[in-house]
């Protein structure tokens, strides 16, 4: 007998006949004779509505009360999915965040799983129940309703199978596995069989929203066995699996992109020591998260200085650099928020010279622009204007051969 956590998202659940296909698969493992627990997103399109309800009442709405608000999506979905399975004949029994517990800190619509109470679920297990849990949701010590931040979900997922040491976590959403890049923007994309925790943790931190980034730490932290799956289509999916040696090691794994990007530059700043604490210092006080940072080398005693934040931060961030701006002196401030990140990750890279030349010479060849360039062991990401983002994408796939 194995025990597997399934995940099914939004799409997957998104209406009453789906809710049903969904209690269908479950029960067909379940009739098998091993142990499941379902996670839940909520509806596809609902977490959306719920945050436009919200900056109805107030354009800033309390973070608390958000929490209380959003966390409503997947209640109403576990207990439709317990409907459906108990009309199956397949005895289920759903919980909240708040009733497993998935005891999380106190931070507001990014809380992180501090530990899972496991006796329900094992509990309701032993009794050969199936065990439907809201995912994206936790509770504080004290009682407040937390969640785990959009895809939140994947998670809980893959903390539940932490927690209960599951065989395997399932991850079933309109895919069926990771690709070369979101087929939504190439359609050549390839899926892969494998990849690596290094590598979806990569790609999920670069832009692909496939897999929450903390569900892959998790994944990898504690070794969890997780596979992404289709809920429409039967297959093996993808394996987030550790580096082994038979695996064929491409030098690109994979394109991600990311088109929540703004960047903002400070030119003529003097160039002395603490300047770039003085420039970030007042956007790290505001809570502000930068990514890239780029500075000049030095002419005439001045540098130029230019970062990018997540594109809801930018007028935020202009502002208070304009302040910065006039208490060092600088000559000039300026922004762009019609940028996107686009990036090339593999571990084959480690091992290669020359990747970041194709790359270049790819771009080029299409007359792109490049902004900024950033690189690390496994991953170059370039800045481009926002209307090159298909363009970029599909000559880089094509660049480094990854079609089907
Ligand atoms: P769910 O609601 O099931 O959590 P998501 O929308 O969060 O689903 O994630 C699935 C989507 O991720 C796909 O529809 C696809 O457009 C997108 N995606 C982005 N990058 C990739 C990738 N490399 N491989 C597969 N899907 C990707
Ligand atoms: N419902 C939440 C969201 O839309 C969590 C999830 O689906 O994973 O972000
Ligand atoms: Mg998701």
């Amino acid at each position: 007998m194995a025990l597997y956590v399934y995940k099914f998202g939004g799409t997957s659940v998104g209406t009453a006949e789906r809710i049903k296909s969904v209690a269908e698969k479950v029960k067909k493992a379940h009739d098998t004779g091993d142990q499941i627990v379902v996670v839940v997103s909520a509806m596809s399109g609902e977490t959306n509505r719920l945050v436009a309800l919200a900056k109805e009442m107030q354009t800033q709405p309390s973070d608390r009360e958000l929490d209380v608000l959003l966390s409503t999506g997947e209640q109403v979905t576990i207990a439709l999915l317990a409907m459906a399975l108990h009309n199956l004949g397949c005895e289920a029994c759903s919980y909240t965040g708040s009733q497993v517990k998935i005891l999380t800190d106190s931070s507001y619509t990014k809380a992180r799983i501090r530990e899972i109470d496991d006796a329900k679920i094992r509990n309701a297990l032993n009794q050969g129940k199936v065990v439907v849990v809201a995912g994206f949701q936790g509770v504080d010590e004290v009682g407040n309703i937390t969640t785990l931040g959009r895809g939140g979900s994947d998670t809980t997922a893959v903390a539940l199978a932490a927690a209960l040491k599951a065989d395997e976590c399932h991850i079933y959403t309109d895919v069926d596995g990771v690709y070369t890049t979101d087929p939504r923007v190439e359609p050549k994309a390839r899926r892969l069989d494998k990849i690596t925790f290094e590598e979806m943790l990569e790609m999920a931190s670069l832009g692909s929203k496939v897999l929450q980034i903390r569900s892959v730490e998790f994944a990898g932290k504690y070794n969890v066995a997780l596979r992404v799956l289709s809920s429409f289509t039967e297959g093996n999916g993808t394996l987030i699996t550790y580096e082994d040696s038979d695996m064929e090691t491409a030098l690109i794994s994979g394109i991600a992109f990311n088109r929540d990007e703004a960047k903002l530059t400070i030119t003529g700043v003097p160039d002395l020591p603490g300047i770039a604490h003085k420039i970030l210092g007042p956007i790290a006080d505001a809570n502000i998260e930068v990514d890239m940072i780029v500075q000049n080398i030095a002419e005439d005693a001045t540098t130029d200085f230019t970062f990018t934040v997540h594109r809801n931060d930018y007028l935020r961030a202009r502002d208070i650099l304009e302040q910065t701006r006039q208490d060092l002196g600088a000559r000039k401030l300026t922004g762009d928020d019609a940028i996107v990140k686009v990036s090339i990750v593999g571990v084959g890279m480690r091992s290669h010279a020359g990747i970041a030349s194709t790359m270049f010479k790819a771009l080029a060849s299409e007359g792109i622009n490049i902004r900024m360039i950033s690189t690390s062991e496994i991953k170059i990401s370039v800045v481009v204007d926002e209307k090159y983002l298909e363009l970029a994408v599909r000559s880089l796939h094509s660049a480094f051969g990854l079609e089907a």
